[in-house]
């Protein structure tokens, strides 16, 4: 049994810098139980001078340590051990992160931890497996490629995965040889903080990976801001990663990778495999995380055929869910993480319902002991114009459209402005690959939904969805830069050639 008593759990209460917990002046931040609303506790807010603190213990960190030149091999040996680590302390670090979030103990248990003691496995294994290219040219030119890090990777995260979504990107910067600071969401500060520590455990050299806690208009933007920081990799919204593209570029040109927000559809024709299995799918993006996903496929774009029977499946689903606390196993439907996003979703339905949509289950948010919940929500009646099927909810609320033939499906499903993720349901494997072909995302899914426990397939938006990808081997290659060495190499042999 996985349930747990939320007041025994023990906390770090302040930034990670140089390998230890550290003192920050800033002001005090408090961090709230979404499930309950109590203050779990005050931080001090990381200043501009903490960011600097931790950007130089990091170059510090990689000049002493030689991170970046030893052999691959010794990476991945810490990186192994950090998983090991990891999966010793998976209950512990299950409950820190149902702690605050909206991950319930289940899903914390059950997905995140094994995912992040993975993502370290894998980025172990890419330290050394992926070298340079040697080309052809002309006889007595040797020109080659080698790889080097970016030095310092400033990542910033969000709050809706956080542990998850921050092992996504440090683990792969690490083992290709950089030091990363690291600010997650103020709201989600305390997995991350106790991974940290664990990897110091691991062998990871003290300095080469800090954690500070403020928010994104203090710490944030004077992260992106530094002088020192070589490479941005970003998750979060829309929004504030035009903020941060701006910055990077303004203060040094820095690289930047954006993971940023969607509105995913799923197109599901007649002659989609399954019905009961796909219901399950489509009401679980609409309920796990309560929605709190970035590529939940939100909108469910349904040919006629099977319009009525999937409906009607989908709603029986989402009436079983169970609202609780994270921290109880049975919890199937977990709190919105803040008043501040429930009081969005309900302006974002209460809009969708004056412009004409229709509910057909839910459409209210409710308080349970303490926590905000919403209830999940399947709206009709809408066209594409109307707000809660062109702007990402970020909740439970599942918007329905009907088509009748293949092009009105495609265009449907097509979005002005987001490209994350769509799926794709059909039984005829042409239509299936010409849909996905038609459709701008950068992942697509056909007959099924979501990631599972995969680490290895890249994954990243298209359009305002963002670029750059994280997972796979290609969040690997991004936090590293190209050299090409063009030696020429037949000088001395001519030099020293006897006179014929
Ligand atoms: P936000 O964009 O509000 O915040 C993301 C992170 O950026 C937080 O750590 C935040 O700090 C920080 N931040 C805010 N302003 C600045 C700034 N000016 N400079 C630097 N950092 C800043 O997103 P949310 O946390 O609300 O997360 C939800 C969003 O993330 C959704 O749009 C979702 O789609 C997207 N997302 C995308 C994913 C993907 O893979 N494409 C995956 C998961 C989520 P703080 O909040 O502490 O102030």
């Amino acid at each position: 049994m996985n349930s747990f008593n939320p007041d025994s759990v023990s906390i770090d209460r302040s930034s990670f810098i140089g390998g230890e917990f550290a003192a920050t002046g800033g002001t005090a931040i408090g961090v709230f139980r979404p499930s309950d609303g109590h203050l779990a506790c005050e931080f001090r807010e990381a200043t501009a001078d903490c960011v600097d603190r931790a950007v130089e213990s990091a170059r510090s960190a990689l000049r002493v340590s030689g991170w970046s030149d030893i052999a691959p091999r010794q990476r991945a040996a810490v990186m192994r051990h950090w998983a090991s680590l990891v999966d010793e302390h998976r209950v512990e670090l299950a409950r820190l992160e149902s702690l605050c979030s909206s991950r319930p103990i289940a899903e914390t248990m059950g997905r995140d931890l094994p995912v992040v003691a993975e993502l370290l496995r894998f980025y172990a294994e890419c330290a050394d497996k992926s070298p340079g290219e040697v080309f052809d040219t002309a006889r007595g030119i040797l020109s080659f490629t080698q790889h080097e890090p970016y030095g310092v990777v400033a990542a910033i995260t969000p709050w809706n995965v956080p542990l998850l979504l921050a092992t996504a990107k440090f683990a792969p910067a690490l083992a290709a040889g950089n030091a990363v600071v690291l600010k997650p969401s103020e709201l989600t500060p305390f997995a991350i903080l106790r991974i940290a520590a664990l990897g110091v455990r691991a062998g990871v050299p003290p300095g080469l990976f800090n954690v500070l806690i403020g928010s994104g208009a203090i710490t944030g933007n004077a992260l992106v801001r530094h002088p020192g920081v070589g490479y941005v990799t970003f998750t979060g919204s829309t929004q504030t990663g035009v903020t941060v593209m701006c910055e990077a570029a303004q203060h040094g040109i820095k690289p930047v990778s954006l993971e940023l927000g969607g509105k995913s559809p799923q197109l599901v024709f007649d002659d989609a495999p399954d019905v009961a299995e796909l219901a399950s799918l489509v009401a679980a993006s609409l309920t796990r995380n309560s929605g709190q996903i970035c590529f939940c496929g939100s909108r469910l774009i349904v040919q006629r055929g099977i319009a009525d029977e999937l409906i009607a499946r989908v709603l029986d689903e989402v009436r079983a869910v169970q609202a609780g606390p994270t921290w109880h196993e049975a919890t199937t439907l977990p709190p919105i993480i803040s008043a501040d996003q429930a009081n969005r979703i309900d302006a974002i339905v209460k809009r969708a319902k004056d412009a004409g949509a229709q509910t057909l289950v839910g459409g209210k948010r409710f308080e349970h002991k303490g926590g905000q919940f919403f209830e999940p929500t399947v709206l009709t009646g809408m066209d594409s114009t109307n707000d809660a099927v062109r702007s990402e909810i970020f909740g439970p609320v599942l918007t329905v459209q009907v088509f009748d033939d293949y092009d009105e499906g495609l265009a449907l499903a097509a979005h002005p402005t987001y490209g994350l993720a769509a799926g794709v349901h059909t039984r005829d494997i042409d239509k299936a690959l010409a849909s996905a072909r038609e459709i701008e995302a950068g992942t697509v899914w056909v007959n099924t939904y979501g990631r599972g426990n995969d680490v290895v397939s890249p994954f990243g938006g298209f359009k305002q969805s963002g670029f750059g990808k994280d997972f796979g081997l290609a969040a690997f290659d991004k936090y590293r830069r190209i050299k090409n060495l063009y030696i020429r190499a037949d000088r001395d042999q001519r030099r020293t050639a006897p006179r014929a």
